[in-house]
C-alpha cells in the first residue's frame, strides 16, 4: 500500500515552470509579476453532489481544475498556480493516476503550476485553490454593470445541462449532439482567452456555473440593476441541432449550469470590438439582452413582444 508521501511524489509532483518553490516543502513560494494583483479562488467538488462517484477519473481531474480556472477567467485574470486538497477513500492508484493525468493536462493547457495541496483519507472530495494574476485595477468584478448596457454570453450555454439530461435518460440526443453536450459536461473549457480579452471592455462579468438566469442575478445584485433578456437572441441553434425539443433546450440554456461560459455586460459602443473579438477567438459572443434600471428584476421579451419572468432559478445547494 503506497504511503501518502508516495502518492504525492508519484502523482502530484511535476516540474513547476514559474514558481520559486512548489510541492514538497511546508509551503510554496510564489511571486506575482510587477504591476499585478493576485486573484485567488477556491471551489470544492464533492462526490454525489457535484459528480457521480463512478465518473471517469481522468475527466474528473480535468474538470476539478477547469472549474477553478474558470473563476479566474471571469475576473479577467491569467491562471498561474493551483493547490489541490484531496480526500480519498483509499490509496487506489488505478484511480489516482488517471485523475492526476487529467488534472495536469488541464494545468499544462492553461499554464498553471500545481504548487501544493493536502492528501488525506476520507469520502471522495476534491478542492482546488486557483491563483491568477491581473494587472492592478483591471479585474472585472460583478458590480460594474450599468443600465443601458448590453448583456452578452460566450459560446453555447446549456450544452452541459443537456448532456446531463441525456445521461439521466430524460432526453435522447442524436449521436453528434450527445458527443458535444457530454464533452461540455465532462471536459468544460474555461474561457480564459475571452476573459483576458474582455478586460477594459466588460463592465461586469462572471462564469455561469449554476445557471444563466440564476448567475445573472449575482451581477444584478452586485451592480444594483435589472435585466431584459431577448428570447429571440438566445443562442438556441446549437442546442436544437442536437435533436432536443425547443422547451427543453430553452430550459437548459436559461437554468442549466456547468458550462462555465462567461456572462458579461458591456456598453453598446463596444459592439464592434466584440464582433471583432468573436472572430479572433473563434468563439460566439451572443448579445442576449440589456441592463435595466429595475434593480434585481429579470424579464424576458418573447418573440411576440410579451414580457414575462424567465423562470429557471439557478442551482442552490441549500434551497
Ligand atoms: P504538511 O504536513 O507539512 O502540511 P504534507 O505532508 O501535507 O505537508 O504535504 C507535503 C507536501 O506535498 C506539501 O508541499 C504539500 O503542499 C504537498 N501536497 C500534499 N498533497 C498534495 C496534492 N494532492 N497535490 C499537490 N501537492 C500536495
Ligand atoms: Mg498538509
Amino acid at each position: 500500500m503506497p504511503s501518502e508521501f508516495d502518492l504525492i511524489r508519484r502523482h502530484f509532483t511535476r516540474p513547476a515552470g514559474h514558481s520559486e518553490l512548489a510541492v514538497g516543502d511546508d509551503a510554496a513560494l510564489i511571486a506575482p509579476r510587477p504591476g499585478m494583483r493576485l486573484a485567488v479562488s477556491t471551489d470544492m467538488l464533492v462526490a454525489g453532489t457535484h459528480f457521480f462517484a463512478d465518473t471517469d477519473p481522468e475527466a474528473l481531474g480535468w474538470k476539478t481544475l477547469a472549474v477553478n480556472i474558470s473563476d479566474l477567467a471571469a475576473m479577467g485574470a491569467e491562471p498561474r498556480w493551483a493547490l489541490l486538497a484531496l480526500a480519498l477513500p483509499a490509496a487506489d492508484e488505478a484511480w489516482i493516476a488517471p485523475f492526476a493525468r487529467g488534472l495536469f493536462a488541464c494545468a499544462a493547457r492553461f499554464g498553471v503550476d500545481l504548487v501544493g495541496g493536502d492528501t488525506t483519507r476520507g469520502p471522495l472530495n476534491l478542492c482546488v485553490t486557483a491563483i491568477g494574476e491581473v494587472p492592478t485595477g483591471q479585474a472585472v468584478t460583478r458590480s460594474g454593470a450599468r443600465a443601458g448596457e448590453d448583456l452578452w454570453v460566450t459560446g453555447h450555454p446549456g450544452r452541459a445541462a443537456l448532456g446531463l439530461a441525456h445521461l439521466r435518460g430524460d432526453v435522447v440526443l442524436d449521436t453528434d449532439g450527445a458527443t458535444h453536450c457530454l464533452d461540455a459536461l465532462v471536459r468544460p473549457q474555461p474561457r480564459v482567452d475571452a476573459g483576458l480579452a474582455l478586460r477594459g471592455i466588460a463592465t461586469a462579468m462572471l462564469d455561469v456555473s449554476d445557471g444563466l438566469v440564476g448567475d445573472l442575478g449575482h451581477i444584478l445584485e452586485g451592480s444594483g440593476v435589472g435585466a431584459l433578456l431577448d428570447a429571440s437572441a438566445l443562442p438556441l441553434a446549437a442546442l436544437l441541432a442536437t435533436g432536443a425539443e425547443p422547451g427543453l433546450a430553452r430550459r437548459c440554456l436559461l437554468a442549466g449550469g456547468d458550462d462555465y461560459e462567461l456572462l458579461f455586460s458591456a456598453p453598446p459602443s463596444e459592439r464592434p470590438a466584440l464582433a471583432a473579438l468573436a472572430g479572433r477567438l473563434d468563439l460566439p459572443l451572443n448579445r442576449i439582452g440589456t441592463v435595466t434600471p429595475d434593480a434585481g428584476q429579470v424579464v424576458i421579451r418573447e418573440a411576440d413582444g410579451t414580457l414575462r419572468p424567465p423562470g429557471g432559478r439557478g442551482y442552490d445547494h441549500f434551497a
